[in-house]
């Protein structure tokens, strides 16, 4: 008997036509039965928002002192906080994926793509059921909002959203006016309703107003400050088009000389970077203020996250392409409605695909029962996660360059894999002893036995993810990773997969794919399925 059924039957539910009453407009409404002290809350409105590239450690809430995020810390207030919330790749569409479908970017193998290295990524597989899907099949009227780029219809990410998604680069303000509408929209329909908004506010290039510039950097860089000032009030596709390649008025692109950057220049993008996000923080304010004036503070499930952090200079590097902390420690915030438990902050390690099955959990819906994430449900009870669980994370990115990058961590290690063909077939492991250095900073791989036996775990986890990989594949009608590759990838592909049984990771800049459009449908003319 399936979880959605059996809860009907004690009570803690109404399906949705047996349970309906009439309003006053003739609609079947769809009743709640809420049940905050076993955190069910079936039918429950349900919105996602995921803050491209947001690091958790610039959040007041998080511990940040500069006061970025008023509007985010004060709906954290109501909310039920994560304090150690990994994502499970620094790579937007690995990373979204894994939230969608809680599966490893292994699994899935949905990637980042690049038309300057021509990558392209496979779409989601027909047997890798996204959140959006489950949710579709269970009622749900839905909308994706998102910023364009690597979280794109073509890789799946549309899949269940009934034609109702769009994908293109914006002001975050106006994504949040947009969002108020379709809120307000769903919500006159009967069915319970999900939305789903991504931007891209706080990716690089880092390009906040002037005046939040003025009030935030602390010493300018000279060599930046120039092209940043040429740059600052462009059209946000102007300035992404800048970001690595080009250049204005005899300005460089923004990335321009990025390999030479050292902290200096790393001060002077994290201090832009803040100053993003207090710009950012104003018009996530006034998403708050349109879903609670719009009822969903009572009845919706609100979620706030981040696909993965930012990188100034930490282990020598910038923007998202490696596995530290920096790279992938997120935000993970949790309203219920009424804002039950709010306030609540849980502690021990969460992951990005354990967001599905806690979801589905507090909505009392049938998932998949092969997700490789948990429900965090009874962490947000307890304050803690139970269990010593590892984070993983991976870059698998650059496949055809035999390129990879996979991590384990717990509390009290974290080891890294990366592997590059064109170096050494054998890949390279460190590991670092976090109670000791919780920076990350010095590789104890050699000295200690307990980060060996960490670095062999973390082999066995990422087999598992090829059999499971393998055991979908061979029970999907759909491709398989290859089919974009042409014949000499799919070799560097086989002799990868002999030497560590994986793929690509790299160092790569933003991708240059072409933002897509998919026209809105209006709500009547929505299929059945997506
Ligand atoms: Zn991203």
């Amino acid at each position: 008997m399936s979880r959605w059924i059996r809860a009907c039957l004690l009570g803690a539910c109404c399906a949705l036509v047996a349970c309906g009453s009439d309003s006053a407009d003739g609609s079947t409404e769809v009743t709640q039965g809420f049940d905050p002290a076993a955190l069910s809350f079936p039918n429950a409105n349900l919105v996602l928002i995921s803050m491209d590239t947001l690091r958790a450690d610039r959040l007041g809430v998080y511990g940040n002192t500069r006061g970025l995020t008023p509007n985010i810390d004060a709906f954290a207030a109501s909310a039920v906080l994560f304090e150690e919330a990994y994502s499970n790749s620094p790579k937007t569409a690995s990373s979204h994926m894994s939230l969608f479908t809680s599966r490893l970017p292994t699994v899935h193998k949905v990637r980042n793509q690049s038309a300057r290295l021509d990558l392209l990524s496979p779409t989601l597989a027909g047997n890798r059921l996204s959140i959006a899907q489950v949710l579709n099949r269970a009622g749900y009227l839905n909308v994706g909002l998102a910023g364009g780029a690597n979280v794109h219809p073509d890789m799946g990410f549309a899949k269940g959203f009934r034609g109702n998604f769009s994908s293109q680069l914006s002001d975050f303000s106006d994504q949040v006016k947009s969002a108020g509408k379709h809120w307000r929209t769903l919500r006159k329909r009967p069915e319970p309703s999900f939305m789903f908004v991504h931007s891209y506010q706080v990716h690089g290039p880092y390009l906040p107003p002037a005046e939040l510039q003025e009030r935030f950097v602390r010493t300018p860089s000279p060599l930046l400050e120039p092209r940043v000032k040429a740059f600052t009030g462009l059209p946000r596709h102007e300035q992404w088009r800048l970001m690595n390649k080009g250049g204005l008025n005899g300005h460089p692109a923004y990335w321009d000389g990025k390999e030479n950057f050292g902290p200096a220049e790393a001060s002077y993008l994290s201090d832009l970077y803040d100053a993003a996000i207090a710009d950012m923080d104003v018009s996530m304010g006034d998403l708050f203020a349109r879903l609670e004036n719009q009822g969903a503070f009572a009845d919706s499930i609100i979620v706030l996250l981040a696909d993965h952090g930012e990188e100034f200079f930490e282990h020598g590097g910038f923007e998202h392409n490696a596995l530290h902390r920096e790279h992938l420690h997120v935000p993970l915030l949790v309203r219920l409605p009424d804002g039950h438990l709010g306030g609540t902050r849980v502690r021990g390690l969460a992951q990005l695909i354990d967001v599905m099955p806690t979801l589905l959990d507090l909505l009392v819906l049938e998932g998949p029962d092969d997700l490789q994430g948990q429900s965090l449900t009874s962490a947000m009870q307890s304050g803690r996660v139970a269990g010593d669980r590892p984070v993983i994370a991976e870059n698998v990115m650059f496949l055809p360059k035999g390129e990879y990058g996979g991590a384990l961590r717990n509390a009290a290690g974290l080891v890294i894999y990366d592997w590059d063909l064109s170096v050494d077939p054998a890949g390279r492991l460190e590991a670092f002893d976090l109670n000791a250095d919780p920076r990350e900073q010095s590789d104890q791989l050699g000295a200690s036995d307990g980060l060996q036996t960490l670095a062999k775990s973390l082999k066995a986890v990422l087999a598992d993810a090829h059999r499971l990989r393998d055991l979908l594949d061979a029970t999907d009608a759909g491709g398989t990773m290859g089919d974009n590759l042409g014949a000499d990838d799919a070799a560097a592909l086989s002799q990868g997969l002999a030497a560590m049984g994986y793929f690509g990771g790299g160092d790569e800049p933003p991708p240059e794919v072409t933002d897509a459009q998919v026209a809105g449908t209006p709500l009547e003319d929505w299929p059945e399925d997506g």
